[in-house]
């Protein structure tokens, strides 16, 4: 049954993102609609139930900051929230903004099509809604299109079968089972420990060792939690302007690796090693621009995954080569000390011989070996970035599809829109710092830079706002060169896209959180420049 609507936006996703768009477009008394796949808000920590799921921003600086009352009363338990925490707290935002009655759960958009004549986007769901709309804002999430590798016989598994990213909302009994998970990203890394716990076996299919800084994480101390609520807008003003708007409490003086006596770049790491945490690579300006210094890092955390695991050969497999933080860098609990359990064992599936051939009803066939198994965990990743944009058919001016635009890799002015599609706004878009910042941060620029951008419209008469072509290409040269200068292009990571069969090798993000603001910002004072406003 079909059902016809008219509102001024359609936002689509229920996440930070989504739920910051609805609250300020109602406040701003704007119709909106926002359709969500899933049954309830949160997205990320909706969808991510997977044991051991938690943030790596600190909870104090993984918060909205645009209501001085929620940030206040909210009370974090840990410094590392872990995902029903953060659930709850989306879900206390969506009550205490009165959002729910906006949002229609369990409803996926499928296309988007900017109609010329009336210049109004016709919005199409899953349950046969068709919304007519001035504006669509895609909050559909950098890392929601979960990735599940086409590997032989995956559907025969006749035991439990779950992706990290898509994670049963009943769980997962793991007592006395044996299982396997599939994968050793942030995701598999943070559920490895907590599963050995109660299994009876842990099977580890591991293709890349990774590089992972113990989290120390632990119960959030109320005088520290008081002081940061008692400092909170300075805190936000000095995280905004850190490089991935996160962490401006721990900053410590920066310097350079290669020009540090070697003592004292020991004496650091290890202090940074102690205090742990996703601000290790920070205080050495060159380890993320010169590969020299970067194996110095390298080969301190190297050091440190020997001394841990006991058994020499597992720590061979577990011992990453390449460049630390080139992948995103992974932060755990008792990662490399869980190798020391009896119950667990570890596959190197990187080799032709030990790859995985297939799965079978009963395990995983690696070359001659075969793993019985009762549960099989994927933590294989996300379609990152662009993967819930092109599952939405979006249909542009002149009837080119976003997909067909996006052949080659995503090009956005901005991260904020393309040229073609006009009144389409993506945020935390590819071309923007997303990914590389803290996402709360982030999400919230986007959504004030979005909002302010309609009221600039409507204060003056404007129709629609459409990024201009040569914007678009200044964007993606500037978005490139800038990666450039550092050592992330070079990594197959799903920054690239690299996780992906056939997907474009293009570094989506763009680094460096306080300039892009700025720019965003000068953009704006700018009457929009970039932009063609009709
Ligand atoms: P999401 O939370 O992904 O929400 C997008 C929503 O859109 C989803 O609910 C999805 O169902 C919905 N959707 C997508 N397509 C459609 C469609 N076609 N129709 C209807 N609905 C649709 N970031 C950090 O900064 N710090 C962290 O510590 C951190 N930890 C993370 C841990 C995990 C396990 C993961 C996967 C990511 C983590 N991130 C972290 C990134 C995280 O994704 C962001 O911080 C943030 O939650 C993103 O919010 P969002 O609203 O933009 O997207
Ligand atoms: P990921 O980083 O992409 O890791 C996926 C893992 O699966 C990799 O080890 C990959 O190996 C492996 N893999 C993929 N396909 C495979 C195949 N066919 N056979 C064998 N192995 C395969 O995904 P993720 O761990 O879900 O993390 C994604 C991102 O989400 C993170 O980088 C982070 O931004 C966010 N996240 C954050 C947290 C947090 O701590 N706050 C937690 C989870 C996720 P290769 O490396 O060889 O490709």
């Amino acid at each position: 049954m079909s059902e016809q609507a008219n509102v001024d936006v359609v936002v689509v996703g229920a996440g930070f993102a989504g739920l910051y768009m609805i609250h300020r477009m109602v406040r701003t008394g704007r119709s909106v609609v926002c359709f969500e796949g899933g049954t309830d808000v949160g997205g990320t920590w909706y969808w991510n139930r997977y044991p051991g799921c938690r943030c790596d921003v600190e909870s104090l600086e993984y918060s909205y900051d645009f209501d001085p009352d929620l940030q206040q009363e909210w009370q974090w338990t840990e410094k590392y929230a872990t995902q029903p925490e953060i659930l709850r707290y989306a879900q206390h935002v969506a009550d205490r903004f009165e959002l729910r009655p906006h949002i229609r759960f369990s409803t996926r958009v499928t296309s988007a099509a900017f109609d010329e004549a009336d210049q109004r986007w016709t919005v199409t769901a899953d349950d046969g809604t068709v919304t007519s709309a001035r504006f669509v804002v895609m909050a559909t999430g950098c890392l929601s299109s979960a990735n599940m590798p086409e590997i032989e016989g995956r559907d025969s598994f006749q035991g439990t079968l779950a992706h990290t990213g898509r994670y049963p909302k009943e769980g997962i009994e793991f007592t006395g089972k044996r299982v396997g998970i599939i994968g050793t990203g942030s995701s598999g890394i943070q559920a490895i420990p907590v599963i050995a716990r109660t299994a009876g076996h842990l099977t580890v299919f591991q293709r890349t060792a990774q590089f992972t800084i113990p989290a120390r994480n632990g119960p959030l101390d109320p005088a520290e939690q008081a002081e940061v609520k008692a400092n909170y807008a300075e805190i936000v003003a000095a995280n905004k302007r850190m490089f991935g708007a996160f962490g401006s409490r721990h900053r410590r003086p920066v310097r350079v690796a290669l020009e540090t006596d070697p003592e004292e770049f020991r004496r650091e790491m290890e202090l940074l090693w102690e205090r742990g945490g996703s601000l290790f690579l920070s205080t050495f300006r060159d380890l993320m621009r010169d590969p020299a210094a970067n194996q110095l890092a390298a080969e301190f955390v190297r050091e440190k995954i020997r001394q841990t695991v006991r058994d020499p050969e597992t720590a061979r497999k577990l011992t990453p080569d390449g460049l630390i933080g080139c992948k995103r860098l992974v932060i755990d609990t008792d990662y490399f000390e869980t190798y020391n359990r009896p119950n667990v064992s570890l596959v190197d599936v990187s080799a032709k011989g030990t790859s995985i051939t297939r799965i079978t009803p009963t395990g995983v066939q690696c070359g001659d070996e075969h793993h019985e198994l009762d549960v099989l965990i994927f933590a294989t990743g996300f379609d990152a970035m662009t993967g819930s944009l092109l599952r939405v058919d979006i249909v542009g001016r002149g009837g080119q599809r976003l997909a067909d635009v996006w052949d080659g890799g995503p090009v956005t002015y901005l991260g904020l829109g393309v040229h073609g599609f006009p009144n389409l706004f993506t945020v935390t878009g590819p071309g923007s710092p997303s990914v590389l910042a803290n996402m709360i941060v982030g999400t919230e620029q986007h959504v004030e830079w979005i909002s302010d951008c309609i009221d600039h419209l409507d204060a003056n008469g404007y129709r629609t706002i459409e990024a201009q072509p040569e914007s678009v290409q200044r964007w993606v040269e500037h978005v490139n060169s800038v990666a450039d200068q550092t050592i992330f292009p070079t990594c197959n990571s799903w920054y690239v896209g690299a996780n992906i069969p056939g997907k474009p090798r293009v570094f989506m993000p763009l680094l460096g959180f306080p300039a892009y603001v700025d720019r965003c910002n000068e953009v704006a004072a700018n009457a929009y420049e970039g932009f063609a406003l009709a």
